[in-house]
């Protein structure tokens, strides 16, 4: 026995639509009657509730403020690797331009 038998089907999805006033639990396996023939989220998709869940999220974590000491001391390691770089490809280390030495705090 289907007590969804008599319900009106939704034009968009099928699914057999309850009358208004109608509980979930007094029609098991309906969907909110919308109006046009169509169920409740088909006449209606984005409710509010929907738009909060859609609404864009910071993509980006906020960022951590590095030491200045380790951003000098990446910045020094990576000029150190492009110099060394640089030795490999047979540059003379003389005609470096770079001259940095961290002070001593
Ligand atoms: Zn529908």
């Amino acid at each position: 026995m289907s007590t969804t038998r008599n319900y009106p089907l939704c034009i968009k999805c099928g699914r057999p639509m309850r009358g208004r006033g109608v509980t979930r639990e007094e029609a098991p396996g309906t969907v909110a009657t919308g109006h046009s023939g169509m169920c409740k989220s088909d006449a209606q998709p984005n409710t509010a509730e929907r738009r909060n869940r859609q609404r864009k999220r910071p993509s980006v974590r906020p960022v951590t403020p590095v030491p200045v000491e380790e951003q000098l001391d990446h910045a020094v390691a990576a000029l150190q690797g492009w110099i060394a770089r640089r030795h490999e490809r047979g540059v003379p280390p003389e005609e470096n331009p770079i001259r940095y030495q961290r002070q001593a705090a």
